[in-house]
């Protein structure tokens, strides 16, 4: 069952009143079979005697996950010192250390699950594509070193393309993303119920949570909301506090030679390329000039960014002229205002006028991974399992910061 999930999010009284449904009771439900809720499941597994299951609208890696470039990069979309700048060095500092604990993850479960998932740690080019882009990668780079990083800055263009010089970040990755979703849902052995879109989320009479989608009624202790882009679509407290942004991808046919070895990271994060184990070119990104456009769930491509991307590709890759282009797909990402994921309990009181309140203890969420999902994978849904199933702090991430900043506002 395949949809646009933009298009169908709630569901009429005439499609749904007459149907009949099975029930469900299980210790943790997780929504949103993302590379997210792959890894919620994941890490719930190593919990003894956990009853779980996955409710998935589509298939399992169908939102961004499945649509991602497949780049496991340590940070975030700022380069190292906008980083420190926006949160303070020791603050930034954690959040790069805490994306490397995915990448360490996500490199242990590769080796004791035989890499079904084409995981390969051949590093990252982040790229300069104007003299000032490359002051920044120099000075992100010196404070990198300075505060215990791998990090290595090259004030040549190391792919000799016309680019200002880069730094090289050895221990970034590249994956097959769909795989890696597929392989960590076997690994859990989580129960999933795929085509099944959750439209209603409420406080169980019986105590803990229910929820409801076409063909089933789940009850269960805890919840594990993990849609990403999608949640204000389900639950109206996160409209206005994530926003939909989408991407757009090419990939051509099979070049005839290797032209990349490592995972590119060029203009700020906005353009992004790789060649993949087949010889293909997969080139993403080029929306910065369309933001308003981009701005949107619907998924499908457009002329003005895939035209940008073939002119990128027409001027940085001579070698793939006349090569043509077998896939053109767009996805969805969720922003947050600053650029870090939202963590927590669906536990808030209105603090601004005209805000909504919502209270459903047993909600748990971790949305918002600002276009590096799969960096905050591992890490951060394992901090979020903490969260709902040990009372642990959300810190950094912590929703409270948003209300803190509108009081401030006030
Ligand atoms: C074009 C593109 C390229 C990207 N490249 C990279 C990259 O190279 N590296 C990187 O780190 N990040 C990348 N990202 C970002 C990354 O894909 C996301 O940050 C990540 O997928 C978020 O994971 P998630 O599991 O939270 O959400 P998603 O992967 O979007 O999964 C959410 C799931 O929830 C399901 N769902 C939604 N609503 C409901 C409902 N009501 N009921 C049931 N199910 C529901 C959806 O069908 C979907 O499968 C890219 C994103 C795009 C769009």
């Amino acid at each position: 069952v395949t949809f646009n999930l933009a298009a169908f999010m709630t569901i009429s009284y005439w499609l749904d009143a007459h149907r009949e449904k099975q029930t469900r009771q299980v210790d943790v439900a997780i929504i949103g079979g993302g590379i997210m809720g792959a890894c919620a499941a994941w890490w719930l597994s190593k919990r003894k005697g956990l009853k779980t299951a996955l409710i998935e609208a589509n298939k399992p890696g169908w939102g961004a996950a499945g649509r991602s470039g497949g780049f496991v990069l340590r940070g975030i979309m700022a380069y190292y010192d906008q980083a420190c700048e926006r949160y303070g060095r020791e603050q930034a500092k954690w959040i790069f250390q805490f994306t490397e604990q995915t990448q360490a993850h996500m490199a242990e479960f590769a080796e004791q699950t035989g890499n079904q998932f084409q995981y390969q740690r051949c590093g990252s080019y982040l790229l300069a594509c104007s003299l000032e882009e490359l002051h920044y990668l120099e000075r992100a780079a010196a404070m990198l070193v300075e505060d215990g990083f791998t990090a290595e800055y090259l004030k040549q263009d190391p792919l000799k393309r016309d680019y200002y010089g880069a730094i090289y970040n050895p221990g970034d990755a590249a994956v097959q993303p769909a795989l890696l979703v597929e392989a960590l849902i076997a690994a859990s052995g989580v129960s999933v119920l795929q085509g099944e879109q959750v439209f209603r989320l409420e406080p169980s009479s019986t105590g803990g949570v229910e929820i409801e989608s076409g063909g089933y009624r789940i009850r269960c202790d805890r919840l594990l909301l993990l849609t990403n882009a999608y949640a204000p679509l389900l639950e109206q407290w996160f409209a206005g506090k994530l926003q939909p942004v989408r991407g757009q991808v090419i990939v051509t046919r099979p070049l005839k030679k290797q032209v990349l070895d490592r995972i590119c990271y060029a203009n700020f994060g906005y353009e992004y390329f790789r060649q993949l184990p087949d010889g293909r070119l997969l080139l993403g990104g080029c929306r910065e000039p369309f933001a308003a456009e981009e701005v949107t769930y619907a998924d499908n491509v457009t002329p003005s960014v895939q035209t940008a991307l073939i002119g990128y590709l027409k001027d940085r890759f001579p070698e793939a002229a006349g090569v043509g282009i077998d896939y053109r797909w767009s996805g969805v990402m969720a922003f947050t205002r600053d650029g870090l994921p939202l963590v927590g309990e669906l536990i808030h009181q209105p603090v601004v006028t005209g805000s909504l309140p919502r209270s459903v203890p047993g909600v748990f969420y971790a949305l918002g991974c600002n276009g590096h999902g799969l960096g905050w994978s591992f890490a951060l849904s394992k901090l979020l399992v903490e969260v709902a199933l040990d009372g642990a702090d959300p810190g950094l991430f912590s929703a409270s910061r948003l209300n803190a900043k509108a009081v401030a506002a006030q």
